[in-house]
């Protein structure tokens, strides 16, 4: 989960709503909390996990996901490396997305994930039964993944365990054929949330792409003081640093709507001169954002604690 942008999707209003309510502080909305937390679980899970048209977003990459929830495609001359997998309502449309691209799902190598929430991980299992890929994870996010149960300090639903074949480090890399990815720990979001990059090929120039792991506050997620992920403002101030020092050129991320996908389709099928995908101030905006939101959060916090 990591819902914060405005949606350009019918259903934005409310999760809007949902996402509106959570200003105040989350000791005395517990209800209201509860209650904004499943219904947009409920939504991801419906029309969030709708598959979108397939569609080359540039170089070798292309987009294989759902109307909320992201799941990219890269090519190599060795096969397929598949960015999440989705939520299990996603699998269905996520095979015949590849399928529509022109792909074989069985020539899928390597299964990457950006971060340990169901909505991304959880078409692991049978993803990975449907074409015997190995599934690869970072840190505490492996094990997640490999338990099946949500570690992150959002307690999340859980999903179907499914072994992780290899566990990353911090920058480490991934290649398959001439692809390499890189894997920056994110953490924050979940403990091993993680920030793909690699460079994509367009008109004889060379592109630094980020996919962006995941950088909001899940809703009644504090950061002081939070015993299901200790020193998790530490790992957010973190986070927000590699982030901003990654110089992309091309900005994806987990949800569409963070990275403006919808609108910048658009302007790729009307025939923009330059690929719109190719936004590198778009990247640092956002990044900026996102950090401006956590800093407030964390001030907040403080300010309740010496109130008290
Ligand atoms: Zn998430």
């Amino acid at each position: 989960m990591d819902l914060i942008r405005p949606f350009v999707t019918t259903w934005s209003l409310v999760l809007g709503l949902a996402f509106s309510l959570g200003c105040q502080s989350v000791s005395t909305q517990a209800p209201e909390l509860d209650n904004a937390v499943s219904q947009t679980r409920a939504m991801l899970r419906a029309e969030g996990s709708h598959p979108v048209e397939p569609f080359r977003v540039i170089g070798n990459i292309y987009y294989v996901g759902a109307t909320a929830i992201s799941a990219h495609l890269i090519e190599t001359r060795d096969g397929l490396i598949l960015l999440d997998t989705g939520t299990r309502e996603m699998s269905a449309g996520l095979l015949a997305n590849i399928e529509k691209l022109g792909f074989r799902p069985q020539d899928i190598k390597i299964i990457l994930s950006s971060h340990a929430h169901w909505d991304h991980v959880e078409g692991h299992a049978a993803m990975q039964k449907r074409t015997g890929a190995r599934v690869m994870a970072l840190g505490e996010d492996a094990i997640a993944i490999t338990r099946g149960i949500d570690n992150s300090a959002a307690d999340a639903p859980d999903w179907e365990p499914i072994g992780v074949d290899r566990t990353l480090k911090d920058g480490d890399t991934v290649t398959l054929g001439e692809v390499t990815l890189r894997a920056h720990l994110t953490s924050g979001h979940t403990k091993g949330c993680t920030t793909w990059t690699m460079t994509v090929q367009e008109d004889d120039q060379e592109h630094l792409v980020v996919f962006v792991g995941g950088t909001s506050i899940n809703r009644g997620v504090r950061l002081l003081g939070n015993t299901r992920h200790p020193g998790i403002e530490d790992n957010y101030a973190q986070t927000f640093r590699t982030l901003k020092q990654i110089q992309a050129d091309v900005f994806l991320s987990q949800h569409p709507h963070l990275h403006g996908m919808a609108e910048k389709r658009i302007q790729m099928e009307a025939g923009a001169p330059q690929n719109p995908f190719i936004d590198p101030e778009g990247y640092q905006e956002f990044v900026a954002e996102e950090e401006a939101k956590f800093v407030a959060q964390s001030e907040r916090e403080r300010a309740e604690s010496r109130s008290d």
